[in-house]
């Protein structure tokens, strides 16, 4: 189908000093667990980006020196010459597709421990690293200060050798140097570095200069530059500094990357914040410059793309999370396939990543970091094998996900599904307050299979057994998914936790479903992610009383991972929620519970006419069960379970294993480890 004219605008070349972007698609720098410990699947996902027509494609923040590296997570490093080849590898996959690289030069002074190289960090002031590790940073010297900005001209200097188009200062987020130097509350020197705002922000202006002096003839030099948000009369409103450094600086990057506030702000979850959250904040920026201006919100719709561009907002749409959720989302614009956009839900699962050191996963995209340990391609998958057929029982995502990825194979498919529609537990966790974002894992996957003759679902078909066996398929998945559990057994329980007769307990599923029992309510929070800080919500809304107790240190402790975790607790304490850290769950009564503390064993009572358990879900099993009894497994090709069914947990999982099975299903068996591993690749590529 011919590109919509309306979109043409995105496909506009613009100018970067030097270099020239074949469109307005620009695919920020974004962390992914990968960096310099997983570097040929960083380059792959990177590649991949590209091949997906984004007209720049970016590393994530890059070490420049071992004396400010990020240990244990994995980001990229350029401390010298040795790793020129590692990023070389990724602009060359960059540049086969027409696009251009681009290299985040990052120093991050106290937002670094240098826990590997146990390098003093260092930075304007002297103290402590942002991170809670016992270890302090010392003020830079003048000494310091010129080999910092050696330290930025040599790597410029190796960005130019590896190839990069863009080299790139990092002065966002509130986590590097340059952003410290900038900061009046980091910086208290006394010297032409600190002081005055023309001081403290000499020493940007300088490296600016020296990288442009160093590489500007053949590479464009930009800046990340984060707006810091302070509390103004109708809310928080940019700190008037900003502007004043961007006139200051306007014209010297030939690019300005703009983003506002922290990195949990400005990569919010769409529980709090929806597309296009900074813009009012940044707009500014394009009236003060004339060079080209990036910004994000974590736009996925075109429409939303061209009037930012027609209204003078932003010359290039970063993006990090759409690119990630969907890496062809330019090709498909291009190509009028809007509607087989895959558009991120904004649950920031791809963060997780990076906080927990491992390659990078996403929701929508189950190819997500496995593009070179596993060669899965986001838009390409292998064609089948045989003309066997294929029966899914359940219709969550990941029986949804697997009876897409095998319909584009062209299996023929069937799809049951119990309820009135598919989507299993996003139609019900979608509904939750500030989730609705969440039914586009649905909505793609629903149009997706409805584009396909070879996959027929249907609805209102609870299929017991006797009739799965009655259908003959080749092969039989079941994907039936999980239910809360009322017992209390969890992570702290291995028991189920003691209660009197006639105790009301209620899991999250009711709850969801509408019942609203009456205050005052205990949440038990066993879980860690997002279902019980958000029974506590909804219950609140509702206006029950509610007491949310948990044995963790705070409120849904695991979402420190998706970076909501103070929005949620701020969330709960604006909305009168009492809050009770640090205790079990040791007794349910009629009218009250007794907690006990983590650390004493000491027990408490507190007033509670029912409590909600937010502890485990339970595999949907008597469907498998009933199966084997009657011989399933030996009367079909295959019977296998997917998803929640085989073991509960994130709804990236579910996807991920609903993909897996598709891919895998008559392939030749992996023995051993199913993918492709870094180290020991080293040895033979
Ligand atoms: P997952 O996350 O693994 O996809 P979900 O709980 O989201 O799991 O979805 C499971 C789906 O399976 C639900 O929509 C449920 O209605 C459906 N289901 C469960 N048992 C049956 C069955 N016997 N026949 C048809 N559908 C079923
Ligand atoms: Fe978007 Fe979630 Fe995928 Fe991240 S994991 S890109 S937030 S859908």
């Amino acid at each position: 189908m011919p590109r919509d004219p309306r979109y043409d605008v995105l496909f506009e070349p613009v100018e970067i000093g030097p270099v020239t972007a074949k469109n307005r698609f620009f695919q920020v720098p974004h962390c992914n667990g990968m960096g310099y410990r997983y570097p040929s699947s960083m380059a792959e996902m990177r590649r991949i980006k590209a091949e997906g027509g984004w007209g720049v494609v970016n590393t994530e923040e890059m070490e420049i020196s071992h004396n400010s590296e990020l240990s244990p997570i994995p980001e990229a490093r350029l401390w010298d010459d040795a790793d020129i080849p590692i990023l070389a590898k990724m602009v060359d996959g960059v540049h086969s597709h027409g696009a251009l690289a681009g290299a985040e030069l990052a120093h991050l002074g106290g937002g670094a421990s240098n826990m590997y190289s146990r390098e003093i960090p260092m930075g304007p002031s002297a103290r402590p690293t942002d991170l809670l590790d016992p270890v302090n940073v010392r003020a830079m010297d003048k000494s310091d200060i010129r080999d910092f900005r050696k330290m930025h001209v040599d790597a410029a200097l190796r960005c130019k050798r590896a190839g990069f188009d863009i080299v790139y200062l990092y002065c966002g987020h509130d986590m590097t140097t340059f952003a410290h130097f900038l900061s009046k509350g980091r910086n208290d020197r006394s010297d032409e570095y600190g002081g005055p705002l023309e001081n403290r922000v000499r020493l940007l202006r300088e490296s600016l200069t020296d990288i442009k002096d160093a590489v500007g003839d053949r590479c464009a030099i930009a800046i990340r530059f984060g707006l810091t948000l302070v509390p103004g009369p109708n809310g928080d409103q940019c700190d008037s500094e900003n502007h004043d450094v961007v006139r200051m600086l306007a014209d010297i990057p030939d690019l300005w990357d703009v983003q506002v506030g922290d990195w949990p702000f400005d990569s919010s979850t769409s529980r709090f914040e929806k597309q296009g959250h900074q813009d009012s904040h940044l707009s500014f920026v394009k009236k003060v410059t004339n060079k080209p201006v990036v910004g994000v919100g974590r736009y996925t719709s075109p429409d939303a793309m061209v009037s930012l561009i027609k209204g003078g907002h932003i010359d290039l749409i970063g993006a990090a999370r759409p690119s990630i959720a969907d890496p062809f989302l330019p090709k498909k614009v291009k190509e009028g396939r809007i509607e087989d956009i895959r558009e991120c839900i904004g649950c920031n699962m791809c963060v997780t990543g990076d906080f927990r050191a491992v390659p990078l996963r996403c929701t929508q995209n189950p190819t997500m970091g496995e593009e070179w340990r596993k060669g899965w391609h986001p838009e390409q998958i292998k064609a089948k094998t045989s003309d066997e057929t294929v029966l899914i029982v359940g219709g969550g995502p990941s029986g949804l996900e697997a009876a897409r990825a095998l319909g584009a194979r062209g299996y023929e498919v069937t799809l049951a599904e119990a309820q009135s529609d598919t989507g299993g537990r996003v139609n019900v966790e979608s509904k939750l307050p500030g989730l609705n974002e969440w039914g586009r894992v649905t909505d793609y996957r629903q149009y997706q299979i409805s584009q396909m003759v070879n996959v027929n679902v249907y609805c209102e078909s609870d299929l017991t057994a006797e009739q799965v066996m009655e259908f003959e398929a080749d092969h039989v998945v079941l994907a039936t998914g999980s239910d809360w559990c009322s017992s209390g057994i969890g992570r702290h329980n291995h028991t189920a936790i003691a209660r009197d007769e006639g105790a009301s307990v209620l899991t999250p599923d009711e709850i969801s479903a509408g019942a609203l029992p009456q205050g005052p309510v205990v949440v038990f929070d066993d879980d860690h992610y997002y279902i019980g800080g958000l029974m506590a919500e909804k219950l609140r809304l509702a206006g029950v009383e509610v007491t949310y107790v948990t044995p963790a240190p705070d409120v849904s402790n695991w979402t420190h991972n998706t970076m909501e975790q103070g929005r949620i607790q701020a969330r709960l304490i604006d909305l009168g929620v009492t809050i009770v850290p640090l205790q079990n769950l040791a007794h349910i009564g009629l009218e009250q519970v007794t907690l006990s503390c983590m650390y004493t064993g000491r027990e408490t009572t507190l007033p509670a006419t029912s409590v909600v358990m937010a502890t485990m879900r339970k595999p949907r099993e008597t469907l498998y069960n009933d199966l084997l009894a009657a011989g399933a497994d030996k009367a079909c090709k295959s019977l296998t379970r997917i998803g929640d069914c085989l073991a509960p947990s994130t709804i990236a999982a579910a996807i991920y294993s609903g993909h897996r099975y598709a891919r895998e299903l008559n392939e030749p068996k992996i023995e051993g480890v199913p993918f492709r591993r870094e180290l020991p690749a080293l040895a033979t590529d």
